[in-house]
């Protein structure tokens, strides 16, 4: 679809070796932004996933960063701005090649009013945490941490078997499509709500979902006869999770697990209220748009109101990032917060180590070099059981989608050494060509959400937006070749801050500093990050490690 000069055509990201720009580090960064693309939800409209997260501001803006990565010496710098390239600096060999600001309103302003305001005028985007940072790899992003997240319920409330349980989830979109292969995985069935009957074709279509029905009945019949198999089902129902959610409570049905992953955190462009079709949504939104927004809030009060019933029966039930509790608090459930935030109840303990989502892409498009990496994996984290169980499990269920890329997480070091050997696979021509790290800005030290990753902090410190900052500064001085700093848009608007890097393996020497230097300083913040809050695992992993901490007398 990128319009230009009268042509539209589908954006898909280049694929073989062969370069179009000026070295592998500006070409790594071109196929990572036309890979969200190919893997966006909508990308007439430069959308990538969570309701509006965008990859450029607009079509002339994607043109003007193709035509500048294509021409980038490798000693200049592109600035890009809320999705727009602002200018290109000279800088220095080993600074980064792209570094960017999105969506980012002090304090007082940051509200969704002023966002939608700012997006109408064409001044700002939301980026999404990857989406304009061209990190996203489909629905594989968020994949392993939705499978730690059942897994670790798993062993603590369900004795390390999920056979004959039921989770209810709802929304397909570009990161709750992970939710369905993840249930597979550990064993449970798994009913997932959408109400965009197009998006559960997609899931289906990606290999992500098994079966689809718009009957609730016919979809529990599909999830009482796995449970009483002990098998496991993925079962996608088309409907409005605030309806059938109170459905459930009604008809006396608890199920064992329960979340939700709709764009709720969007209330113009992400939850669709009970009632309206998509159209309907469309034109309120032009025409009614505070109506849109009061209808989307209460139905969302109702599905929460839901939630919580679930959980009084005795259901696990948690927030999985989406900021349902905080909107439907907004819309009168008082006690929306009684509900677990995943962060705190499932991963924190991984964090504290700074072991969160890193990535890896295979640039020239071939799937080999992502199971030769596995075989690496499996072979040299031989004791690193979340790795190898992890990899194991992916190779076995996940498919590829746009550039075949893995997600595997690690913590300090561990990152270090597997690119390292990754880059010398490059260089020795084991693999086809470059390979591109990254991870989710949803990690250690990167992301400042004070109702997601940062919620119940043990020292207070939820709200100081310092850490991803400086997480973002640390990585420009640690020769990363993408560096982003992003805030929320939408309903996220001033509830968070993070930071986005990207580091392309390129068989070089360089390459080795970069990837040493930003992948141990990325991961040695987050775990500072963490000890300064209090946290155990973290003074274990200096010791360790040996990161290098400041004791500061007379302050905390
Ligand atoms: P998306 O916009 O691509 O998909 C959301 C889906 O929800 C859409 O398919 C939409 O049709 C569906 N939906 C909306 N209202 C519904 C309703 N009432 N009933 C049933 N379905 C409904 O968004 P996404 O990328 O999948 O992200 C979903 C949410 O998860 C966002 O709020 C996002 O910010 C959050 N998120 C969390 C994490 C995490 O780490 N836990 C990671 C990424 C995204």
């Amino acid at each position: 679809m990128g319009e230009k000069g009268g042509n539209v055509e589908l954006i898909k990201a280049a694929r073989g070796t062969e370069l179009r720009c000026k070295g592998w580090r500006q070409e790594a960064l071109l196929r990572m932004l036309e890979n969200v693309l190919e893997n966006g939800e909508n990308q007439k409209e430069l959308i990538v996933y969570a309701a509006l997260g965008k990859a450029a501001r607009n079509w002339g803006s994607y043109h003007a960063i193709v035509d500048t990565l294509t021409n980038l010496e490798d000693d200049e710098t592109l600035v890009i701005q809320s999705g727009k390239p602002i200018g290109i600096m000279k800088t220095h060999a080993l600074a980064p090649i792209v570094i960017m600001a999105n969506c980012n309103m002090v304090g007082k302003w940051a509200t969704s009013e002023n966002f939608y305001d700012l997006q109408e005028k064409g001044l700002i985007i939301w980026g999404g945490l990857t989406a304009a940072a061209w990190q996203y790899i489909g629905s594989q992003g968020v994949i392993q941490g939705t499978y730690e997240i059942f897994s670790t319920i798993r062993s603590q409330h369900f004795g390390g078997s999920l056979a004959g349980r039921f989770i209810l989830t709802a929304g397909l979109g570009g990161m709750g499509g992970a939710q369905p292969l993840a249930g597979v995985m550990v064993g449970a069935a798994i009913l997932c709500v959408e109400a965009d009957e197009s998006r559960v074709d997609k899931r289906i279509e990606v290999g992500y979902l098994q079966k689809k029905t718009r009957s609730l009945d016919e979809a529990l019949a599909w999830i009482r006869e796995a449970m009483e198999r002990k098998e496991s089902v993925s079962v996608g129902l088309v409907g409005n999770a605030a309806e059938i959610y109170p459905e459930l409570v009604e008809r006396g049905i608890t199920p064992d697990i329960v979340t939700d992953q709709t764009s709720a955190h969007d209330l113009m462009y992400g939850y669709i209220p009970v009632g309206l079709s998509q159209e309907e949504v469309r034109s309120m939104r032009g025409q009614h748009p505070e109506e849109l927004q009061s209808k989307a809030g209460a139905s969302i009060a109702r599905q929460v109101e839901a939630m919580l019933a679930f959980k009084r029966k005795g259901a696990i039930v948690f927030d999985n990032g989406n900021n349902i509790r905080t909107q439907a608090q907004q819309y009168g459930v008082k006690d929306a917060f009684d509900i677990d935030i995943f962060t705190e109840a499932f991963l924190r303990p991984l964090f504290a180590r700074a072991i969160g989502p890193f990535r890896w892409v295979a640039l020239t498009g071939d799937p080999e070099d992502i199971r030769k990496i596995d075989q690496y994996i499996l072979k040299h984290f031989a004791d690193n059981e979340i790795v190898t169980n992890w990899i194991s499990l992916a190779n076995k269920y996940v498919p590829f989608q746009g550039l075949p890329a893995r997600i595997g997480w690690f913590g300090h070091g561990e990152r270090t050494k597997l690119a390292l050997a990754v880059n010398q696979m490059v260089r020795e021509g084991v693999l086809s060509g470059p390979v591109a790290f990254s991870r989710d800005h949803l990690d250690a030290g990167a992301m400042t959400h004070p109702n997601i990753m940062t919620e119940r902090m043990k020292d207070g410190s939820d709200a100081i937006s310092d850490w991803p900052l400086l997480n973002a500064m640390l990585n420009c001085s640690s020769m990363a070749d993408l560096v982003a700093i992003h805030s929320g848009g939408g309903g996220y608007s001033g509830y968070m801050t993070s930071a986005g890097v990207t580091i392309v393996a390129d068989g070089t020497e360089m390459s080795d500093l970069r990837l040493k230097t930003a992948l141990d300083n990325d991961t040695g913040i987050g775990v500072l990050r963490y000890a300064d809050a209090g946290y155990e695992e973290s003074f274990d992993e200096i010791d360790k490690k040996g990161i290098r901490r400041i004791e500061t007398e007379g302050v905390k």
